[in-house]
């Protein structure tokens, strides 16, 4: 996602890394080659040349005095003003109504009867919501089957009625199907068209009044770029939507449309699409993209996963352990399969602040473990909780038993004990001079 941006960004800021201090010159200098990667990632001009106007009043506002050196100093601005331009706070869906009817407007092939069903799968996961899909495109047969398609992919029951050629009408008889049968969500995936044209925007204009939605939801292909912008602008002109849907962000490199968005109808983007599958749905946290975009990795998303696999009462065992210097193999071992439940490897490195960059060409294999975990496997129940009695005789075998090498032995062993010095570290106290030396 947005590697090119990233690269680009990250060349910028790098000019201010080496300066002491925030000057005019070394500003502008900075700000022009941000405001290039923002125009080559497809932002709109005007978009760009703003933005880097307020970062600029900001940084020379600045007492020169701050904590912060310029280097830091420049990617938090640029990384403040990148959420504020792209909305500041995650924005939710409305569904007050019972039924709440959304209604998804948008072009053909942006992703709209895909993003249907991922919503619906989405909500239905929330336990408290029955959603109905509902197929109101009249024109295309094949749309509607396709909707059925994932419908019966995610389990949630959707109407439709081939032959009929008024979508006001097939719209109302799904409401009206929907009160009957407890759905408490209608989503009504309509028509599209290529391009933007009179007969379409009339037609979603019609529904959009008959039916009153509670949320109108615009969809739209992020790879598009500015064209994305302006056919966003276009359909707010008619249908004055609620909100934006972004889809294939997993293939968007450069970012111009979830940046320039907001700024241009404002009106927030709410959810982003990232693959095929049913469950490639994101809700839009503005401050995580803007942190995935300078390369910073969305630490808070990666603590969220942990904290499903968060057990508190094993997290207390291990501290005591490590308070007692009784942290052994076993409790390493642990530790790693918690590791691997939370996803691939590539995956959980690429939110780790500067780690996606450094890794975006590296095959991670998921099975990079399987050496250590061999290893592990071929010690002795004594050698696991005393590794200081693995000798030279003990390595040999247990290479020997893992496939492994002698020194590979040896390099396990000794970042186990430099895990075991950091544990320590942190644990005196020096959690907060742990974050100083992260933070560089
Ligand atoms: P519609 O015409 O607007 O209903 O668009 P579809 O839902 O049929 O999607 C068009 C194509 O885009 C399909 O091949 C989808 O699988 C694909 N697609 C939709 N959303 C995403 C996404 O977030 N990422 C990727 N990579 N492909 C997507």
């Amino acid at each position: 996602m947005f590697d090119n941006l990233s690269d680009k960004l990250d060349n910028a800021l790098h000019v201010l890394k080496g300066h002491g201090q925030i000057t005019e010159v070394n500003v502008a200098e900075t700000l022009k080659e941000v405001r290039r990667a923002l125009v080559d990632a497809d932002v709109n001009y005007k978009i760009a040349k703003d933005f880097t106007k307020t970062v600029k009043e900001k940084a020379l506002g600045q007492d020169v005095l701050t904590a912060l050196k310029p280097g830091q100093l420049m990617v938090k601005l640029v990384k403040d003003e990148l959420t504020q331009l792209m909305g500041g706070e995650a924005a939710g869906v409305n569904l007050s109504g019972n039924p709440s009817v959304i209604l998804m407007s948008g072009l053909q092939g942006s992703g709209k009867t895909t993003f249907s069903g991922k919503l619906a799968n989405y909500l239905k996961n929330k336990k408290t919501k029955k959603p109905l899909l509902v197929a109101c495109d009249v024109y295309r047969p094949a749309a509607i089957n396709q909707l059925h398609v994932v419908g019966e992919q995610i389990g949630v029951e959707v109407f439709s009625d081939e032959g009929n050629q008024d979508p006001v009408a097939i719209s109302k008889a799904a409401i009206a199907h929907a009160k009957e049968n407890g759905h408490n969500v209608v989503i009504i995936d309509t028509a599209g068209r290529l391009a933007v044209d009179e007969a379409m925007m009339t037609e979603i204009s019609n529904i959009h009044t008959a039916i009153e939605p509670h949320e109108t939801l615009f969809v739209v292909d992020s790879m598009t770029g500015q064209d994305a912008v302006n056919t966003a602008k276009a359909f707010n002109d008619r249908l004055n939507f609620d909100g934006v849907i972004l889809t294939k962000l997993d293939g968007d490199t450069r970012g111009g449309a979830a940046i320039s968005i907001k700024s241009v109808v404002n009106k927030p983007i709410k959810f982003i699409g990232t693959g095929e599958k049913m469950d490639a749905i994101d809700v839009f946290y503005p401050s995580r993209m803007a942190d995935r975009i300078l390369g910073m990795g969305d630490v808070v998303s990666l603590v969220e996963r942990a904290q499903e696999q968060y057990d508190e009462e094993e997290a207390r065992k291990l501290q005591k352990k490590i308070a007692k210097n009784a942290f052994g193999f076993d409790d390493f071992l642990k530790q790693l399969q918690q590791i691997k439940k939370m996803g691939s490897m590539k995956d959980l490195l690429g939110m780790i602040p500067g780690a996606g960059k450094m890794l975006k060409d590296v095959d991670i294999d998921d099975d990079a473990f399987k050496g250590i975990e061999a290893i592990i496997h071929s010690m002795t129940p004594d050698e696991r909780s005393t590794p200081k009695i693995i000798n030279s005789s003990r390595k040999k075998r247990i290479a020997k038993g893992s496939g492994t090498s002698v020194q590979e032995v040896n390099q396990l062993l000794k970042q186990f004990n430099q895990m075991g010095k950091m544990m320590k570290m942190m644990q005196g106290g020096g959690g907060r001079q742990m974050m100083n030396m992260m933070k560089g």
